[in-house]
């Protein structure tokens, strides 16, 4: 993930902290002057502004830089532990959790759930070894990370079992997107550079009702992948019916 230093942010917060400093620089000039008269307060004024300024807004600079990297650096340890490292996608545990507070309290259908799941990945990691394998849940992530939306809940539940929550899809978007993705997977088995190795993902889709928990929602959505299974792999099935040809 990379991260970029806010300009922005750090020249308005060193605005704000250069002014308080200076406000309280020049209230003490004021009291401790005043009574000697305008002329000299002026004058107090203008070289205390001028040694405050050269003396605190590098310290300011500096430190606001430094605040800003930590926050950043904050921002992506964050990131790190709500994220799968393998696929870069949301782990399971997070997946589920934001998954649950968007279901929550949803009085429409706001979306559907696609459980993807690799196929005859036990024969993969036999025939090509584990690290063959480690590189194709890579690219699966990849694939899916490319045919979703960035608002799209992406996560890794598993060893080979992906789910993605397509936010705002009716059944009929939800299978182009899936046959799309795993369109993909299958022709993106050739980067992986193995020969012999075809990669292929089965999808089990969901669309959510009103009401439903995120746990009936993946059963639904688990039942269809299985018959996506049962059917063949390298499919997508929705309401138990397969929609690939
Ligand atoms: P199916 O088509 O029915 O899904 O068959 P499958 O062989 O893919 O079976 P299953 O979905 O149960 O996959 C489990 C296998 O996935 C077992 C395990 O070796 C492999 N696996 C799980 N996690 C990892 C991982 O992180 N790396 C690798 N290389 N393999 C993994
Ligand atoms: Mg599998």
């Amino acid at each position: 993930m990379e991260m970029k230093l806010r300009a922005g942010e750090i020249a308005k917060n060193v605005v704000i902290w250069f002014a308080c400093i200076l406000a309280g620089v020049e209230l003490l000039v004021y009291l401790y002057y005043a009574p000697m008269g305008a002329e000299r307060l002026r004058s107090e004024f203008l070289i205390s502004g001028l040694i405050t300024a050269a003396v605190s807004l590098p310290a300011i600079i500096y430190g606001m830089i430094l605040r800003e990297r930590l926050t950043l650096a904050n921002a992506a340890m964050h990131e790190l532990l709500q994220s799968d490292r393998m696929s870069g996608l949301l782990n399971r545990k997070v997946f589920m959790e934001r998954l649950s507070v968007f279901l929550r309290d949803a009085d429409r259908s706001v979306g559907v759930l696609a459980y993807i799941d690799a196929d005859h990945f036990k024969i993969i990691n036999d025939r090509f070894g584990h690290q063959a394998g480690d590189a194709a849940i890579r690219l699966i992530g990849d694939c899916i990370r490319h045919n979703s939306r960035s608002s799209d809940l992406m996560g890794r539940l598993g060893g080979q079992e992906f789910g993605v929550f397509l936010e705002g899809a009716n059944l009929k978007q939800a299978v182009i997107i899936a046959e799309r993705l795993r369109t993909q997977v299958s022709q993106a088995s050739s980067e992986l550079g193995i020969k012999g190795l075809e990669l292929s993902v089965s999808i089990g889709l969901a669309v959510h009702k009103p009401g439903q928990s995120v746990e009936v929602l993946m059963s639904q959505a688990d039942r269809n992948l299985g018959v996506a299974k049962e059917s063949g792999r390298n499919a997508v099935v929705a309401d138990l019916q397969r929609y690939t040809a």
